[in-house]
């Protein structure tokens, strides 16, 4: 099935208590677009770019089978830029700096072809863009996951709950979740959530794991115990695009395989955290893939 992935490509600055990276690739979707590419092959990206986006890096996700079609490259304009570093405790990271450029005046326009894609994934980017592409689709996607950040909760939380009304799972960290509930505690948060829309909420907690909930349960995934974490970057893309590409694979949305996309979606974040940037991803192969799922099936499974 495919999979319309929306979301920024974009050059980041990161710092990690492991070293400083000038500016590298980033941006939500690159992160989507390669950790799905591991489970599908009809992927469809919106985006938009400066002149100053290296063509390589245009070829790369073109090789992960990408279609770029819907990536408008904006002459004499500047790429997305964001910067950000992490603390000691690399679950927590404060946002340096956010240069929007091209995001400034994006309008996305979803190309004909991609507008009956059965699966949406709403990577982080301004609720309103979000919500424009959602009106483009000619066909209701069979299923639509969003993600965003606090950015964009800090200024459009009005246009977000909006969009939120039409989504059928929200991919947030625990700290957003408290920011968007207002309830500290993250099971009262996902009931709040639940109730603005969307029929599943995963919580994304870090090194402590992932929690999916729906109106009537809740399942918990770890995060594999690493020996290398460098940089958590892009993690909760991953994450995002392992969990939704499983599900377009398998063309399941039922509860019982949402379990399996969020093992098969931690699988994908705890590659990309052992390297800076989208580096880990474009060295991995399917075989790395399918021995990290078994990994987590064993780091789980016990009898009593
Ligand atoms: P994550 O670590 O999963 O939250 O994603 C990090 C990626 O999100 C980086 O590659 C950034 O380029 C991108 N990013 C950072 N801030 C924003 C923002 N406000 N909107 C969209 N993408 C962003």
């Amino acid at each position: 099935m495919s999979i319309l992935v929306v979301g920024t490509v974009a050059f980041d600055a990161i710092e990690t208590p492991f070293g400083k990276t000038d500016k590298i690739i980033g941006g939500a979707a690159t992160y989507i677009c390669l950790s799905s590419s591991f489970f599908n092959n009809k992927i469809n990206l919106v985006s938009v770019v400066g002149e100053d986006f290296p063509d390589s890096a245009i070829q790369t996700l073109k090789e992960k089978k990408v279609d770029v079609t819907g990536l408008q490259i904006k002459k004499g304009e500047k790429t997305f830029f964001w910067s950000g570093k992490y603390h000691e405790n690399m679950n927590r990271r404060d946002t340096l700096e956010t240069q929007l450029n091209v995001l400034e005046n994006f309008n996305p326009i979803v190309p004909e072809e991609f507008k009956k894609s059965e699966y949406l994934m709403l990577g982080n980017l301004m609720p309103s863009v979000q919500k424009k592409v959602l009106s483009q689709m000619k066909k209701k996607p069979k299923l639509i996951v969003l993600d965003t950040m606090n950015f964009w909760m800090d200024l459009f939380m009005d246009d977000l709950k909006e969009a939120l009304k039409e989504v059928d799972v929200l991919t947030i960290n625990d700290e957003e979740a408290r920011q968007l509930s207002g309830e500290y505690s993250l099971v009262k948060a996902a009931k709040i959530i639940l109730s603005k829309g969307p029929k599943c909420v995963i919580i994304k907690k870090g090194e402590h794991g992932a929690l999916l909930f729906n109106e009537k349960e809740v399942f918990f995934a770890p995060a594999l115990p690493l020996e290398e974490v460098c940089d958590p970057t892009g993690a909760g893309d991953c994450f995002a695009g392992g969990f939704i590409g499983y599900l377009a694979k398998t063309d399941d949305i039922s509860f019982e395989n949402m379990k399996r996309a969020v093992i098969n979606g931690s699988a994908m974040a705890s590659f990309c955290v052992e390297k800076f940037g989208t580096q880990k991803l474009t060295e991995i192969n399917q075989s790395d893939v399918d021995f990290r799922v078994k990994e987590f099936v064993n780091l789980v499974n016990f009898e009593i």
